[in-house]
């Protein structure tokens, strides 16, 4: 392969077409990796917010057409700020970073589970009804509530459930699991909400 500047830009001339083939494949893995990377936090490996806001505007377009069930439930991390404050930072990372392994494993494969911003996640369950997004999120509470962390101090969670109703945003479907988060909160929490 041979570069030749050409004013301000640069031409490509490629020997032969297997050269020119290489060149193509390496660039669809860059752009892989970078396409990957973009979607991802970095800190836990799963979705970021910005991928799941396009995979939960794809399933509630799929809900709306086919009448199907979405559940949505948002995990906030019970009194996180003192396990930081106790433990410090790196201990607190390795909590999250433990949280997602064990949510990861009592999940389905079709539920996509995202970082929504600091100690919050969200999951999506498709074909999930509110009642069944409930029972989802009581497993999971549970589940985190029995788990032994990297901490000597037992973690808690709370859960906002909501379910897909036709005429739902983005915004108000996920404003329906916060609310339900928030009330979750203001009752104690380690406990599961429903709006
Ligand atoms: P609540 O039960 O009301 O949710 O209390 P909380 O302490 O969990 O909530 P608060 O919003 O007061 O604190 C959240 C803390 O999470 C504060 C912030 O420093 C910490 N945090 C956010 N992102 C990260 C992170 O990536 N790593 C670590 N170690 N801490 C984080
Ligand atoms: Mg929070
Ligand atoms: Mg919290």
């Amino acid at each position: 392969m041979e570069k030749e500047g050409q004013g301000g830009g640069s031409v490509i001339a490629f020997n032969d077409i297997t050269e020119q083939k290489k060149y193509q494949e390496s660039l669809e893995l860059i752009n892989q990796i970078l396409e990957k990377q973009a979607a991802t936090d970095p800190l836990t490996g799963i979705y970021n917010r910005m991928k799941f806001s396009k995979v939960l505007g794809n399933e509630m377009k799929r809900a709306e057409r086919h009448g199907t069930q979405l559940a949505v439930m948002l995990l906030d991390i019970d009194k996180f700020k003192s396990i930081n404050d106790t433990y410090g930072h790196l201990d607190g990372d390795n909590v999250l970073k433990s949280l997602i392994q064990l949510l990861a494993q009592n999940i389905r494969s079709r539920d996509i589970l995202a970082r929504w911003g600091g100690e919050e996640f969200i999951l999506l369950a498709p074909g999930t009804d509110l009642e069944g997004g409930r029972l989802i999120a009581e497993k999971l509470r549970l589940a985190v509530a029995e788990c032994d962390f990297p901490i000597p101090r037992p973690v808690t969670s709370s859960f906002g459930v909501a379910a897909f109703q036709p005429g739902d945003t983005e915004l108000t479907l996920t404003n329906r699991a916060d609310q339900a988060l928030y009330r979750a909160k203001e009752q104690g929490r380690n406990r599961v909400e429903v709006l």
